[in-house]
């Protein structure tokens, strides 16, 4: 079956069986377990759930591994980091990645003695700073700069140093890429973003095919509390069968976007994975399905970018992405990121793409040269 088809049942009820298609969240912090805890398959809310459960198994058919839920994004990242890292140990990082990653990385890793390598995305720097690492940490496209890097070639020669790979996965979504295929040890992601796609919840998730990593995993959830509620993960189980349809129809917007913003001599710089002038759009084609729902673009000044943002009538000015709901803003706003302050991070939502694109045109049009 198609890959699509099998996304629009995943961990669903079998056809054929009797019940609703998705059963309802389950809301329960105790369960009837008199006895032997052993002898209960549900004892109490923080060790698991059956809503839980559902989810689980439909995203493990599109990462190809083991599955655990998190609270929201950080919360899976700081399973990872607390699975694998000990005082001690370096960990290798992208000085483009997400910037709540590196923050925490500076805070907290560091006061517990991890000694965090900063590398850039693009080049051959997370190569170099491999040795003696116990783990890289990749994020590909990265965000808000969309710089990509190459999972399996960096994965191949992190396994000669003895190193662990976690991919950040969120802007890709394991719709456009799976990094546990291209040789990742863990793939991370916020599903806060395209994976629910309808801006209304936070969830994360880590994935790995290494069944000892997934029990730690589990059990950092446990004793740290970094559940998720059954509510926002029934919600994302309900929002994954559109998945293909939502970020099909986003990456095709995208591309017309980026092809828009290139041709234009009012703008300074267009990233996006899919234009042909992207210094790594080789790699990004060989590893992702399509390029992504997010477009990143330099109006060079801070008044401009605000001009920008403040004439567009459809596009909302908002933080996040891959929603159903376009939204822009400028990335610098934050501080944090490398970035101009020119900068937008524009992500594509599910509207016709021709309406994005005319509401882009109109709002540029009020930009003063
Ligand atoms: N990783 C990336 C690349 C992100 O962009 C984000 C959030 O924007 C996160 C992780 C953290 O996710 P959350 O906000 O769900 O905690």
């Amino acid at each position: 079956m198609h890959r699509d088809t099998r996304i629009v049942h995943a961990g669903y009820r079998k056809t054929g069986e009797p019940g609703p298609f998705l059963a309802g969240p389950q809301f329960s912090s105790t369960y009837t377990s008199p006895g032997d805890p052993s002898q209960h398959e549900l004892t109490y809310g923080r060790f698991h759930n059956p809503t839980w459960t559902a989810w689980e198994d439909a995203l493990r058919a599109l990462e190809g591994g083991d599955v655990v839920a998190f609270a929201s994004g950080m919360a899976a990242v700081s399973a990872v980091f607390g699975v694998t890292l000990r005082p001690g140990d370096v960990l290798v990082l992208p000085s483009d990645c997400y910037y709540s990653i590196r923050r925490m990385a500076a805070a907290w890793l560091a006061a517990i003695g991890v000694e965090v390598r900063l590398v850039p995305t693009g080049g051959s720097g997370q190569f170099e700073a491999l040795a003696g690492a116990r783990l890289l940490w990749i994020e590909t496209p990265t965000n808000p700069m969309l710089d990509v890097c190459d999972i399996r070639a960096l994965s191949e020669a992190a396994a000669g140093a003895g190193t662990l790979v976690a991919v950040d996965n969120t802007t890709a979504t394991p719709y456009l890429q799976q990094p546990l295929a291209l040789g990742a040890t863990f793939v991370v992601a916020s599903d806060t973003k395209a994976m629910s796609g309808h801006s209304d919840l936070l969830l994360g998730h880590v994935g790995t095919a290494d069944p000892q990593r997934a029990d730690a995993l589990r059990l950092w959830r446990t004793q740290h509390g970094a559940i998720p509620g059954p509510m926002e993960v029934w919600l994302a189980h309900r929002s994954l069968p559109t998945l293909p349809l939502r970020v099909n129809r986003q990456c095709s917007t995208a591309e017309q976007l980026a092809e828009f913003l290139a041709a234009r001599s009012d703008v300074a710089a267009v990233h996006y994975p899919g234009l042909t002038t992207h210094p790594r759009r080789d790699i990004a084609g060989r590893q992702m399905q399509r390029f992504g729902t997010i477009v990143s673009f330099d109006l060079g000044t801070r008044a401009r970018a605000e001009t920008f943002l403040g004439a567009l009538s459809l596009v909302r000015e908002a933080t996040s992405f891959g929603g159903v709901h376009s939204i822009a803003e400028r990335r610098a706003r934050w501080g944090g990121d490398a970035v101009s302050e020119g900068f937008i991070r524009f992500s594509v939502g599910c509207e016709a793409p021709e309406d994005v694109i005319a509401d882009v045109a109109a709002a540029l049009a009020r930009v003063k040269p």
